[in-house]
């Protein structure tokens, strides 16, 4: 019989733009785990060539300008979206790949002639952060994994990024939501809690987190934010104010040429990068393209006042969604006792003072702002093991849940910020004679008006004893566990047998799919990161 290998804890933080794996070496102690080329974050970017090759990170970022049709990225804006959903709409037009609606209105990604959902090409990215968990600890598997979420994803999106895991053959410890792992990471618990504000910046959305800390439990009490706003409109800004000058002195429309674009656009973002610590950095492209019959060799020197008076709106822009999770939290500026940074983009100077001067408080610097979160899951992973005992975490539903009363209304089962795990119930009765089944239709959201939720599933209670209308009562218990995750269970009251229930989710990707990609991910050959 073959021995069973004992499963290793890792913290990954599957971020929008970038991720990155921790896990807690023998002393207890977390640590980021480099790749082979030393780098310790890897590009939430998969390049897929055919039906066999699969590139992860650094490789596929750099076929993301010659090839960008079948280059996905900000596959977490999309995991677990119905293809009309507003957000999705918008993102559409600034993706340079195809966004297709699945036949379940789901919104997956078009890659030749077939439609790939956001938690496959999502699993690529896990399956090479478990690679090189797999190098550095010479350990083959299994896994279990620590992940971490944003805290307003609702219940689909964290159904969403666990079946990610299971496709990449993770197992999930733990779903943990991102200001919490945050404030771990910075070890926010060690230095006396209060009142945190956890401010994270990074490719693609900004997110503002209120915790209280205190005795070693961690409680998001407010969260707000701008889904519409993050690096990439920083690079933007450089390009588009470097297109208007290569159009002026050159003659040069870089805008209409996507290879040149590309690069120009890479070469914006190490500048913007360099200029957190240096006040002047040079943008250096060989043959950007060619005028009139020569060749176009650009040099431009970018100082950081520039960058600062480019992006200055966008700095501002910060200031709202800190105001309004201060105003969610009840509290004033001077109530928040800690100020952390997360995300790449803080390491701006502009930003974090911008930040620091909103909140009235010096931000944290112990720890590095795009490596925070996967330190703080691997934390977790040793909460969970037993290896740090002064912390309790208590996480809290990002949305209440709820059913269709019937008359076009949302009737709340589960609060908003409910302690998780958590459970309600509510009776339920037939409406006719010999009914022999009841419909309820699961909603997430707190708006009173049906519509303005999100429908979950539709749940089927059967093989209810047949008799007059209103005598059969049926027990519908409605539980979250510490993930965030719904469970629905029902028993008829008055002869305690149980129904049968059946759920249909409205979105996500059904269970025996998630078994079949799981089983061709580890059947198929390795990725190339
Ligand atoms: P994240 O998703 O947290 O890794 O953040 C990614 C964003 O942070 C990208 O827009 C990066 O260009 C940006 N970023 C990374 N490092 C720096 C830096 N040193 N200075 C400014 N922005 C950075």
């Amino acid at each position: 019989m073959s021995e069973t290998r004992k499963a290793r804890s890792i913290g990954i933080d599957l971020g929008t733009t970038n991720s990155c794996v921790a896990t807690i070496d023998e002393k207890g102690r977390p640590e980021i785990l480099e790749n082979r080329q030393g780098q310790r974050t890897l590009p939430s970017i998969v390049h897929l060539e055919g039906d066999s090759r699969i590139l992860v990170g650094a490789p596929a970022k750099r076929q993301a300008v010659t090839r960008p049709k079948s280059t996905f990225f900000a596959m977490k804006r999309l995991m677990g979206r119905r293809f009309h959903d507003p957000e999705v709409e918008r993102l559409r037009k600034a993706l340079p790949f195809e966004v297709a609606e699945a036949p379940s209105g789901d919104a997956w990604v078009r890659h030749a002639d077939r439609l790939v959902s956001p938690q496959e090409i999502s699993a690529h990215v896990l399956f090479a952060l478990r690679d090189v968990a797999s190098e550095r600890l010479a350990h083959e598997g299994p896994f279990e994994a620590v992940i971490t979420v944003p805290a307003y994803f609702d219940e689909v999106q964290r159904q969403a990024t666990k079946d990610a895991a299971a496709i990449a053959g993770l197992t999930v410890r733990r779903l943990l939501n991102e200001p919490t792992a945050a404030a771990l990471g910075y070890g926010a618990h060690k230095f006396g809690g209060g009142r945190l504000a956890v401010c994270d910046l990074g490719g693609g959305t900004f997110d503002v987190s209120i915790l209280n800390v205190e005795d070693g439990a961690f409680e998001v009490i407010a969260t707000d934010g701008d889904s519409a706003l993050g690096g990439d409109d920083f690079d933007l800004r450089v390009v588009s104010h470097l297109a208007a000058e290569l159009e002026v002195e050159h003659g040069f429309s870089v805008l209409e040429d996507p290879v040149a674009l590309g690069r120009l656009r890479e070469e914006a973002e190490k500048a913007k990068q360099a200029l957190s610590e240096t006040a002047e950095g040079s943008i250096d492209i060989p043959f950007l393209g060619t005028v009139r019959g020569a060749r176009l060799d650009y040099h431009r020197v970018l100082k950081r006042g520039e960058l600062e008076s480019f992006a200055a709106d966008l700095i501002e822009r910060l200031e709202g969604p800190c105001l309004g999770a201060l105003a969610a939290a009840g509290l004033r500026p001077d109530a928040i006792s800690q100020v952390l940074l997360v995300g790449g983009m803080t390491r701006m100077p502009a930003v974090a003072r911008k930040l620091e001067n909103v909140l009235g408080r010096r931000a944290a610097r112990n720890t590095s702002p795009d490596e925070a979160v996967a330190i703080g899951a691997a934390t977790q992973c040793a909460i969970l093991d037993g290896h740090v005992t002064d912390v309790v975490l208590l996480d809290v539903t990002s949305r209440a849940l709820g059913i269709h009363s019937g008359n076009g209304k949302l009737v709340p089962i589960i609060p908003r910020n409910a302690t998780v795990p958590t459970r309600g119930s509510r009776i339920l009765t037939t409406s006719g004679d010999d009914q022999a089944e009841l419909a309820i239709e699961v909603y997430q959201g707190e708006d009173v008006e049906l519509e303005r939720n999100r429908h979950l599933s539709t749940v089927v209670l059967g093989e209810l004893p047949k008799t007059r209308a209103g005598e059969v009562m049926v027990l519908v218990d409605f539980t979250v566990d510490v993930d965030g995750i719904l469970g629905i269970s029902a028993r008829e009251l008055g002869s305690s047998v149980p129904v049968s229930i059946q759920v249909k989710a409205s979105s996500g990707l059904p269970r025996s799919d998630v078994d079949r990609l799981a089983k061709e991910r580890a059947a198929s050959g390795p990725i190339e990161r």
